[in-house]
């Protein structure tokens, strides 16, 4: 069996020049793949099409590098596209500078949300999920991540990113459905076997820390990560943002599910940087909280409003403060639980009985009104 590998290299700056050198590097050592006359889908991380200052989304000039590099490569076409979550269609990535990328670099924006086909996600008994058309017409899917913590997964990367395939709203009562971290890693599993990525490439120049994958604070980690085993990827990243990578839940449930090519994350192989050497010891980190019971983890699809009530006594709180809500309904619209409404003042309330901590709400507000309860790991 082919060893899993993961290329690290340094990349200081988002300078284009300094960006292509350490794009074309991790490319090549992590063994990209013969991408002549392929046809490519890229899937970078827009969340909230935040500008690139945020740090919350891939760096346009991270994507234009990966386009100008298979480019390069003799790739026949190149597509772009993600979904967030707040979207509907006709969704163009403007402030997060994608658009204008794509403009430049001659590839098209995909809209995730036009004629999506419904398909059955393993390990989720059987459950449909709109997934991209386009996705049954290309021949390489390559994740283009951003290297961030996440409130409900502790971080977000290479596979993490491809819940973005799912279109806009459809992915809130995904939630409802598999309501805590181990039955959402096992929906995030699935995905990941349905979606089949090939390639993966991670922007963690700049990362994001503490209050991620929205609300955080950026820190410059200086570094390109590339793999063809988008498993090993995240395993890597988790090492370098202080995680033990088996504390992660989709790492783990890819692992249980043995679908990762290494067996233990020792046998990963790094021909350039070496994640042990770049573990950064004050990063930021979302705290680990205790597994929700493998009963609740199991049955969540079919017993959601029992699980969601067990639940939300021992996850972290979202936390609102009303002085800085603005009002948007961006939290309301995107609530699974519908646990939230604006009142007369237009002001954000809150009904914790309702409340799955899926921290959705967390992840779409502008204003930066909503914290998450700080709670010690059990
Ligand atoms: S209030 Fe926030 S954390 Fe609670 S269910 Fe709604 S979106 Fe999720
Ligand atoms: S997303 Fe934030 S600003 Fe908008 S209504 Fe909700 S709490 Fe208020």
């Amino acid at each position: 069996m082919k060893r899993s590998s993961v290329a690290i290299t340094a990349c200081k700056t988002y300078d284009r020049q300094e960006l292509y050198a350490a794009i074309g590097k991790a490319f090549e050592a992590a063994g990209l793949t013969d991408v002549s006359d392929k046809r490519i889908l890229l899937k970078p991380n827009i969340l909230s099409d935040a500008v690139p200052e945020k740090n919350i989304t891939t760096h346009p000039e991270v994507l234009r590098a990966v386009i100008r590099y298979l480019v390069s490569k003799g790739a026949a076409s190149i597509l772009v596209g993600d979904s967030p979550g707040i979207q509907g269609s006709f969704f163009v990535p403007k402030n997060s500078k994608i658009a204008e990328v794509c403009e430049q670099e001659h590839v098209p924006w995909i809209d995730f949300a036009k004629d999506p086909v419904f398909t059955v996600i393993p390990f989720t008994f059987g459950r449909r999920l709109p997934l991209p058309k386009i996705l049954d017409s290309v021949d390489l899917i390559i994740s283009v991540a951003k290297m961030k913590t996440h409130q409900l997964m502790y971080m977000t990367g290479s596979v993490k990113n491809l819940f973005g395939m799912v279109p806009g709203l459809h992915k809130s009562p995904c939630h409802m459905m598999y309501p805590t971290r181990e039955a959402f890693a096992r929906l995030i599993a699935g995905l990941y076997v349905a979606v089949k990525p090939s390639f993966a490439i991670l922007d963690a120049v700049v990362s994001m820390e503490g209050a991620g994958p929205a609300s955080g604070l950026p820190h410059h980690t200086g570094l390109i990560m590339a793999s063809s085993d988008c498993t090993a990827l995240d395993v890597a990243q988790s090492i370098v943002m202080g995680y033990d990578p088996m504390t992660i839940p989709i790492t783990k449930e890819l692992h249980e599910r043995r679908l990762t090519a290494w067996r233990k994350p020792t046998d990963i192989e790094y021909p350039l940087l070496h994640a042990n050497d770049l573990i950064i010891e004050d990063y930021q980190r979302i705290k680990i909280q205790r597994k929700t019971r493998m009963l609740s983890a199991l049955i969540g699809p079919v017993f959601t409003k029992f699980i969601k009530l067990r639940h939300q006594r021992k996850e972290p709180k979202p936390i609102f403060d009303r002085t800085l809500c603005i009002g948007c309904n961006r939290c309301v619209k995107i609530c699974p639980g519908k646990a939230l409404v604006l009142d007369e003042q237009h002001k954000i309330v809150v009904d914790y009985r309702s409340c799955i901590r899926c921290y959705c709400c967390h992840e779409v507000c502008p204003a930066h009104a909503i914290t998450i309860e700080q709670k010690e790991s059990e």
